[in-house]
């Protein structure tokens, strides 16, 4: 890659634009792609570039390039893995700013409140995980006196990696990472609808490590993505998005017999007492909804469970709150709020409080000022909406909506709103507000999610193990124990002394 400090971030972010288009990241070449798929930029709705819409043969080659590289690369120290991938993190925080800009031309997220952030995080996890290569140990077994007996772990092989558009960079690190560290070569299928980032990225590292231990390929879920899923090659396919995609994937992998991570959808209850202290929970439901990524996140507190006696209280203070943000241009240091990514999820979000309009029992309140620019694409940008008191069974408090929707409803009896809490078929993040120890304690075991937090809306961390329960996913991430469940394999050795 050209050396190209002295240009301004959107200049750069133009130049891997074109750099990225049309191409696959090949054995450490951009390999030309027979055909492309427009990349829209939401603010705008225009047209940002193309992405190369690879076929079965592009995927072929990619699997071939990881394949050949697999060896060396399981040989080549731990350690020194690591280092790599540690570097790779420092490398990329250098190019915050232009990593910044081209994400949120892409996503349409703000690049103040949400893409530098999203890029400060995904270093991270390069740079936590490279930490980790001494970790890959065994144990020895007591087996009998004249046997010694002793586990190792391997690499598995060939991962396939497989993003969703709307934390591309955070949810790429947290899979290849681990992958690379723990031995494995990696073939990413970036999504199609903000690819050009995580090729940036990917890039990045593959100037660092020997050539196809990283590739990239792009193109339609159906195609490009299914076909890594089916390769016989791929020796494990971790994933991130939806849990109609989850499930084919799940499906497609149990006939290869190759284990498989999902990361899935979220519909997370947040569950806030009467004794809290009123500002610090409204600013949690900002936070915990994701209000400033549009509500675009698995683990959005998309269900707000508040009790009666502060109810009021807590949607007036929201509401005024919410009015403050700044709805706008992601580019524009003013925002804190940029466009949902799509047309096709605008239609989505828009159904859902459609449906909320219909309910008689419910009242919809729309916060905070659409832009009036009229050089932004107006129907792409939708107010942080507040559906109260809607019927728990209706698919707005049952479906994920991945958009800036809440659900606040009222409670009394802590046994009901449990249940209620519970209700539903996602497992992924829960969150209780509460002063009183007892209550925070007995509501973390009760919650029926992977990710449960008291007084915090965390998202994703560094460190901090992540993975839903039931249609919300398979398998943790994020964490030590996650490199070593899903990327590595145990091996037993037995010696016999006699
Ligand atoms: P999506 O499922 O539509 O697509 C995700 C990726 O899968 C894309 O790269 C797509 O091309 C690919 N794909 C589609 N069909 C495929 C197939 N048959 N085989 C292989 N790959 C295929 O999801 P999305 O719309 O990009 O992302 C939004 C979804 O992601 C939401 O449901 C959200 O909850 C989920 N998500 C979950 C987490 C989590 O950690 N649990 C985090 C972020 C997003």
């Amino acid at each position: 890659m050209k050396d190209t400090h002295d240009i301004s971030p959107a200049a750069q972010a133009e130049l891997w634009r074109d750099r990225y288009s049309k191409v696959a990241l090949i054995g450490g070449r951009l390999v030309p792609s027979a055909n492309a798929i427009e990349v829209i930029e939401p603010a705008h709705m225009t047209v940002l570039g193309e992405v190369a819409a690879n076929d079965a043969a592009d995927v072929n080659a990619a699997v071939a390039a990881a394949k050949a590289a697999a060896h060396d690369w399981a040989e080549t120290p731990a350690r020194e893995r690591g280092r790599l991938v540690a570097e790779a993190g420092r490398i990329m925080l250098a190019q915050l700013e232009p990593l910044a800009h081209l994400l949120a031309r892409e996503t349409g997220k703000a690049i103040r409140t949400e893409c530098r952030g999203e890029i400060r995080v995904a270093a991270d996890l390069l740079e936590m995980f490279g930490g980790l290569g001494s970790e890959i140990k065994g144990e020895t077994l007591p087996f009998a006196p004249d046997v010694f007996a002793a586990t190792t772990r391997e690499p598995v092989g060939v991962v396939g990696a497989i993003l969703p558009w709307n934390v591309p960079l955070v949810l790429m690190m947290l899979k290849i990472a681990p992958a690379l560290v723990a031995g494995n070569p990696v073939v990413i299928k970036a999504s199609e609808v903000a690819p050009f980032a995580t090729y940036a990225c990917a890039e990045m590292l593959a100037a660092l490590l020997p050539e196809g231990v990283i590739n990239v390929v792009c193109g339609s879920g159906a195609e490009c993505g299914q076909a890594l899923v089916d390769h016989r090659d791929v020796a494990k396919i971790t994933f991130t998005g939806s849990e109609a995609v989850g499930e084919k994937i799940y499906i497609s992998a149990a006939k290869r017999l190759i284990p498989v991570s999902l990361e899935l959808g979220g519909k997370s209850p947040m569950i806030v007492c009467a004794d809290v202290d009123l500002e610090r929970a409204v600013e949690g439901a900002v936070t915990g909804m994701r209000f400033t990524r549009q509500g675009q996140s698995c683990t959005a507190a998309s269900r707000i469970y508040v009790h009666a006696d502060i109810h009021d209280a807590f949607v007036a203070a929201l509401k005024a709150r919410l009015d403050t943000l700044v709805i706008g241009d992601p580019l524009d240091e003013a925002t804190d709020i940029g466009t949902i990514s799509s047309p096709q999820q605008v239609a989505k979000v828009k159904g859902y409080v459609a449906l909320a309009d219909a309910a008689p029992e419910a009242e919809v309140i729309r916060c905070a000022k659409l832009p009036e620019a009229d050089t932004l694409a107006p129907d792409l940008f939708l107010q942080p909406t507040l559906v109260l008191g809607i019927d728990p069974q209706s698919p707005v408090v049952q479906e994920e909506i991945f958009g800036p929707v809440t659900v606040i409803r009222k409670w009394t009896s802590y046994d009901e709103v449990m249940a209620q809490a519970n209700d539903t078929d996602f497992g992924l993040a829960a969150s209780i507000w509460t002063k009183d120890l007892a209550t925070a304690l007995t509501a973390s075991k009760q919650l029926d999610a992977g990710f449960v937090q008291v007084n915090a809306g965390f998202t994703i961390q560094p460190n901090l193990s992540y993975g839903g329960f039931g249609r919300s996913g398979l398998g943790k991430e994020a964490s030590l124990e996650s490199m070593l469940e899903h990327f590595t394999r145990k091996k037993t050795v037995v010696l016999s002394m006699s």
